[in-house]
Order: structure tokens, then sequence, then C-alpha cells
């Protein structure tokens, strides 16, 4: 399995447990802290409890989803890392591009579990936004709810289109479709 055992964040994840199983889960939440306290490995834990076919405090591990999310494989879960600025001109290629290079790094991710934090100049950029707007346009694959983290979200900056593609992001945030949550 790609991912490596969550350690720690007890009380976090009691208290998203408790959010996920009362459905009081907010659809959108900020996991802030250090650079490697595991903050996209606990999105991650929390991805696999809110997809888990059975009921449990604890993602079962062993459902179908939870296979799933654990081989990085699930259809409803979009898993957004910074990616270098896509070199096409044209709108829609550069979302190709994006779509392609964050496959790229997924792939990656399931050979390598413990990855290193993202090259410097990587980003998320408006083509990974509006790939973002797209994919939260469309409707569960599974029939649950869909996830989407955003990871290193502290990258949402530099580059000319910055502040296009942050205030995109946080319309999407403020209005987040149906049975979508992000972290
Ligand atoms: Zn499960």
């Amino acid at each position: 399995m790609p991912l490596h055992p969550i350690v720690g964040h007890h009380e976090t994840r009691r208290r998203l447990a408790r959010g996920v199983r009362s459905k009081r889960l907010p659809q959108v939440l900020v996991l802030a802290g250090p650079w490697g306290v595991g903050k996209q490995r606990l999105a991650l834990w929390l991805a696999q409890l809110v997809l888990c076919e059975a009921a449990g405090e604890q993602p079962c591990g062993s459902c179908r989803a939870c296979r799933l999310v654990g081989g990085l494989a699930h259809p409803d879960l979009h898993w957004f890392v910074p990616i270098p600025r896509p070199k096409a001109s044209e709108s829609d290629k550069q979302v190709e591009e994006a779509s392609q290079a964050i496959a790229d790094a997924m792939e990656e991710r399931r050979s390598r579990p413990l990855n290193a934090q993202s090259d410097g100049m990587a980003s998320h950029g408006i083509a990974s936004v509006r790939l973002l707007q797209r994919q939260a346009a469309l409707t569960s694959v599974e029939g649950g709810r869909r996830i989407f983290i955003i990871g290193e979200a502290d990258r949402l900056v530099s580059q000319e289109s910055s502040q296009e593609a942050a205030n995109a992001l946080l319309k999407l945030l403020e209005e987040p479709p149906r049975e979508a949550c992000s972290c």
C-alpha cells in the first residue's frame, strides 16, 4: 500500500471522526502547521474515513473504498499537489498539462510513499484551479462524497495570474458544490 501509516494527531483524529459520524464535518477544512508534521497524510486519513464503507472511528482499511484511497486510486479523491507552470499558452491546453502533471505526481507518490517537499518552483497556478473547478462540477463517480485535497496550499502564490487563481479558488471554497469536501 503506497500510504505510510499515519502517526500521531490522535485528538484531531478523534474530533474529525466525531464530525464525520455526526454528519457535521465542515465542507472546507484548513490543516495548518509546520512542514513535515503530516497534514496531507491526515487529510488522506480523513478522506479514507469519509469514504470508508464501515462506519467506525477509524477507516477499516480493508473495504473497497479504503483500499482505493490507500492506493491513491479512488476516483472521488482529488489530491492537488504543486506542479511546474504549464508551458502551453492556451488555457485548455494548460489545464490538460496540469492534469497530466498531477497524474504523474500521483504515480510517483504511489511508488514513493514518503514524498519529499515539492520542487521550489512548483505551485498551484490558474491551470490547476481551473482543473479543480472542472472536477468539482462533475458528479461523484462512486455515488458518495468527493474529496479535494490541496496540498501545500501556501503555494497558491507567485506567477502573474496568481491573484486570479487565488480568487477562483476562494470562490469555490466559499460555495463548494454539494457532497464535496476539501482540505
Ligand atoms: Zn473501509
